[in-house]
């Protein structure tokens, strides 16, 4: 029996060695980047893997708000990052939202310039500055939350940007890979208005590249996709990235290399390759 055992185990210790890393090697696609009003998503897709986070004991509105998983354990060291530095008195008010909210939310903001004695067209074009059409909304994705504090009874107004928590996200969500997603100034390019309480999972280190370079999701496609520059950076840690486009995920080896892949879309609008070039650390890194 023994004899057997350990005829099995050198079998699996064999296969391990000689099982080539190749195409066959599961890819690991990281969260898909763009959700706007240009790159929609239909109306039954969901995220696969969500969590309350009332349930991870992080501050929240509604009990029923819930985040994709990933997303939401970063949120947890989010704000832990935040409460050590003093910072208390934040309030989670919003994340994963149906298709049929979204379509909700719009319908009565729609309603509500009607009242006031605005066009159907007129309307529409005001509902779609402040409320995403639905299908558009990054919160369907389970990606995004919107921030306040228990200081403003959890409103989201610019009152946001000047609270102590609001001034804290701005300079320090990247490091946790969350990115503030409208900024102000780039609404023609996000086709949202400023939200200082409007924060996306995008993960490490397209947090931090966004962070440093004033970037908008937008705009780090259009440099990385329409004008095929590559951008490389080095951590904190000392871990240098290279980033790039490619049109299909192609044979990296993600397992062994530290790639990571980002659809950037929809099927046929590419990706974003994330290659680890040099890491002092041995193990491969994990990073979003
Ligand atoms: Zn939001």
């Amino acid at each position: 029996m023994k004899k057997m055992l350990t005829s099995v185990l050198c079998l699996m210790l064999l296969f391990s060695l000689v099982l080539p890393a190749s195409a066959e090697t599961p890819k690991d696609f990281s969260c898909r980047l763009l959700y706007n009003p240009w790159n929609s998503m239909g109306a039954d897709e969901a995220p696969e893997d969500m969590v309350s986070l009332y349930s991870l004991s992080i501050v929240v509105s509604l009990s029923s708000i819930k985040l994709d998983r990933q997303s939401a354990s970063f949120a947890r060291a989010m704000f832990d990052a935040m409460i050590q530095d003093g910072v208390t008195n934040y309030m989670v008010v919003s994340g994963y939202r149906t298709y049929a909210k979204q379509q909700q939310l719009y319908a009565d903001k729609l309603a509500s310039y009607k009242a006031l004695g605005y066009s159907d067209e007129q309307a529409d074009q005001l509902t779609r500055t402040i409320v995403a059409v639905p299908g558009t909304s990054e919160h369907q994705s389970g990606l995004a939350m919107d921030i306040s504090n228990t200081a403003q009874g959890g409103t989201l107004s610019g009152n946001v940007e000047k609270s102590a928590v609001g001034a804290w996200l701005k300079e320090r969500a990247w490091e946790f890979g969350y990115t503030l997603r409208y900024p102000k100034d780039k609404s023609n390019l996000t086709g949202i208005i400023y939200e200082p309480w409007h924060f996306r999972f995008v993960g490490a280190p397209h947090a931090q590249i966004l962070q440093e370079r004033s970037l908008c999701l937008e705009e780090y496609i259009t440099l990385t996709k329409e004008q095929g520059r590559t951008v490389t950076f080095t951590d904190k840690n000392g871990i240098s990235y290279r980033i790039s486009y490619a049109d299909t995920p192609g044979d990296y080896d993600l397992t062994e290399t530290g790639v990571s892949i980002n659809p950037i879309a929809n099927e046929g609008d590419g990706y974003l390759v994330t290659e680890i070039i040099h890491s002092p650390l041995k193990t491969p890194l994990r990073w979003s």
